[in-house]
């Protein structure tokens, strides 16, 4: 489809998936004036209870998609991350890197995924999101995409965002057959508030990491609503999506670990936690075939370990809509699109898998990597 044939604000883009990652790239693409229908199979578009650290590329897009007030007021910033052994002993304290060319840019936007994502669609128009659309199929023709829904409803778009999250049915029907790896981990999740998280890490609004052994307690404080995201991550051998956990596994895990931590959990019930495994899946030799291409976990799905994922799913929008506007057709924007994020989300992949150990020199590692590469 050449873009030169059809004004890009004639364009017909159709996004499967309503996640962190297709939200964003609806507003990405408004921003640029483009037109963007989102089909989610879902009944409510929802996130799961737990925060995510905004990176300074990510919150670039915010300012220049004019939603950055909207997201200061629900987030905080934080100037540090910690490591710290399992009995809360520092090992590690570190300014976050500094991602962009601007090296006064060394903090995070703590947020809870629900606000972001109920920032994006406010941005949204709500009859440009279809629930209960569940995508079935999916055929491509020369200069046009069929997709096919559950409910019995088609579709015909120019470019067709698979945004359809790690077991996305886009990437396999035409991009690759290549499973998601279980990486040995499940993450048991919950929130907090702070008193009943005894304000640990909160006062000083670090992201905490504490290690001992194969085991990692998170503690992610969220100043504006008064809460701790709590994220236990402990070795598995159970590959199901949706594990059954008993809280006494968890409390297992923590044994050597600071009381207060223990006590977090022992107050709760297993109800109040998200146990999920961890997946990722292998880097992919192209996102793209011909007017379809794939965004945020479908593409690069990671191990949440970097705390990138939700940040390169954002910033895979921003790069698309950017190329898009730069573009005569279609083709040429997702090479664009594909050439400029691949190897950002490549690095993050490998990082995710090795990161972090006890033997970790660093809270960050990949400021080696992109620090150098832009300074
Ligand atoms: C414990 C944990 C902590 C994390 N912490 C961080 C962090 O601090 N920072 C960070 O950047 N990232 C973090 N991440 C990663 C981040 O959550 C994900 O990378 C991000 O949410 C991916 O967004 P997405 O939109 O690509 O996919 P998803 O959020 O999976 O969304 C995919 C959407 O597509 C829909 N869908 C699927 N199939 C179909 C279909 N056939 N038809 C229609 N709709 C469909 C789904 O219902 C879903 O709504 C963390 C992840 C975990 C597990």
């Amino acid at each position: 489809m050449r873009i030169v044939d059809k004004k890009i604000s004639e364009l017909k883009v159709a996004i499967i998936g309503g996640g962190i990652g297709g939200a964003a790239a609806a507003v990405a693409l408004r921003n640029e004036g483009i037109h963007a229908e989102v089909y989610e199979q879902a009944p409510v578009l929802a996130e799961v209870g737990a925060g995510i650290g905004l990176r300074s590329p990510t919150v670039q897009y915010f300012k220049d998609w004019g939603i950055y007030e909207q997201v200061a007021k629900k987030s905080c910033q934080s100037d540090y991350m910690e490591i710290l052994a399992g009995n809360g002993e520092v090992k590690i304290k570190e300014n976050w890197p500094a991602l962009t060319d601007n090296p006064k840019e060394r903090w995070a936007r703590l947020i809870h995924r629900a606000d972001l994502l109920d920032t994006f669609l406010s941005q949204i128009p709500s009859d440009s999101i279809h629930l209960n659309h569940r995508c079935k199929s999916i055929s491509h023709h020369e200069n046009y995409v069929e997709v096919h829904f559950e409910n019995g409803h088609s579709i015909e778009a120019d470019l067709v965002i698979g945004a359809d999250g790690i077991r996305s049915l886009i990437r396999s029907k035409l991009i690759s057959e290549d499973k998601p790896v279980y990486s040995g981990f499940h993450a048991y999740r919950t929130i907090v508030n702070k008193e009943n998280a005894f304000n640990m890490a909160s006062d000083a609004n670090i992201l905490q990491i504490y290690v001992d052994g194969q085991v990692q307690v998170y503690l992610m404080p969220l100043q504006d609503r008064k809460q701790v995201s709590v994220d236990v991550t402990a070795p598995s051998s159970d590959e199901s999506w949706r594990p059954k956990v008993a809280k006494e596994e968890i409390l297992n895990h923590l044994k050597c670990f600071d009381p207060k931590i223990q006590r977090i959990v022992e107050n709760l019930n297993i109800e109040d936690f998200t146990c999920r495994p961890l997946y990722d899946i292998k880097p992919l030799e192209r996102w793209s075939f011909g007017c379809v291409t794939l965004l945020g976990d479908a593409a690069h799905a990671m191990l949440h370990n970097v705390g990138q994922g939700a940040n390169q799913a954002i910033q895979d929008g921003g790069a698309l809509a950017v190329a898009l506007r730069e573009s005569n057709t279609v083709t040429e924007a997702l090479q664009k699109y594909e050439t400029r994020r691949k190897p950002i989300t490549t690095k993050y992949q490998q990082l995710s898998r090795i990161f972090p150990s006890e033997e970790a020199e660093t809270a960050f590692p990949e400021k080696e990597h992109f620090e150098k590469i832009l300074n």
